[in-house]
């Protein structure tokens, strides 16, 4: 029987992932569909109940479900648990467990293209969801200190806060844009850029990148930035103009379905198929 798999989103038809799940599915000759469901959030309960009757086989859930599917859920695993959200489900009978595929996602895109992980000194942009997925994936691949830093400092502290408990791996502090920014760099290895601030083409946007003081980078640190549209943001555009090395966000998405991929069905993703889906 035709195994069915999806991801729950509102709106989703923008998703990537039924493209990247679809073509690894068909190179491995496995009888299997990927689905994009748009769940509105008042829906999501009613939805998760479906997805058991059906017999759903696996599941991602994105915006805006991540963090409000987690009390409706059997299980959640501790990282899902401490990122605050789950991005994707598993079935265990008529059991729904909660994964978080985001961080080890990140950790693995960074590690394939050779960026030292253990005892990397990073400093993480953003104070947001994907910001807690770089800190806890980061701290889990072996970092030795991680330094999140945001235009409203108080809440780089509270995720600094909330996190220190559940990644004792990691020395964490946090940072405001400024001056304290400014003296984090010289002793970072890499630099996460993890806020929506680069997700266009913008002035804006430009005017985001200009102000961070890149130049104070160790020449040998790689910045990364989650953004993937466009691929090449107007960080990592001023990173490459200093010499920096750099890895846009395209990995992270990848490997967090190419993670997923792996826990739903016990087989090793294709991973080239599913990057090659993805840039098409
Ligand atoms: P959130 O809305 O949760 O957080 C956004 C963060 O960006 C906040 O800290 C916000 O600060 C900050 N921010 C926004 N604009 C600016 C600005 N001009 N200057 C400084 N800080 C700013 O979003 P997420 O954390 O979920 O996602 C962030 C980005 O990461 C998204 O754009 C998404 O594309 C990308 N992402 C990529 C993934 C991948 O697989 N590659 C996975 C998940 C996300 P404040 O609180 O002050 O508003």
């Amino acid at each position: 029987m035709t195994e069915l798999y999806g991801i729950f989103g509102w709106p989703v038809a923008h998703s990537r992932s039924p493209a990247m799940h679809n073509a690894a599915f068909a190179h491995l000759g496995r009888d299997a569909v990927y689905v994009p469901f748009a769940v509105a959030p008042e829906r999501l309960e009613q939805a998760l109940g479906g997805v058991v009757a059906l017999g759903v086989s696996g599941l991602n859930v994105t915006l805006p479900h991540k963090a409000r599917v987690i009390p409706l859920l059997w299980h959640v695993e501790p990282d899902a648990v401490a990122i605050g959200a789950v991005n994707t489900i598993l079935r265990d009978g008529d059991r729904l467990i909660g994964a978080n595929t985001d961080a080890a996602g990140l950790a693995r895109s960074l590690s394939v293209v050779g960026v030292p992980l253990a005892g990397a000194r990073v400093v993480v942009l953003g104070a947001g969801g994907a910001a807690r997925a770089a800190v806890v994936g980061l701290a889990r691949a072996g970092a030795e200190r991680v330094v999140v830093a945001a235009r409203k400092p108080e809440r780089a502290e509270a995720l600094v806060a909330s996190l220190s408990a559940a990644v004792p791996e990691a020395l964490l502090a946090h940072a405001d844009l400024g001056e304290e920014l400014s003296r984090w760099l010289p002793d970072s290895t890499l630099l996460v850029q993890s806020t929506s601030a680069t997700l266009e083409s913008s002035p804006d946007a430009e005017a985001f990148a200009a102000a961070l003081p890149l130049d104070r980078l160790p020449e040998t640190a790689v910045v990364c930035d989650l953004v993937y549209q466009p691929r090449v943001t107007a960080v990592l555009a001023r990173a490459s103009a200093r010499g920096l090395s750099t890895v846009d966000g395209l990995g992270m998405l990848l490997y967090q379905g190419a993670l997923a991929f792996e826990r739903w069905t016990g087989e090793a993703a294709p991973v080239g198929v599913m990057r090659a889906a993805l840039e098409s």
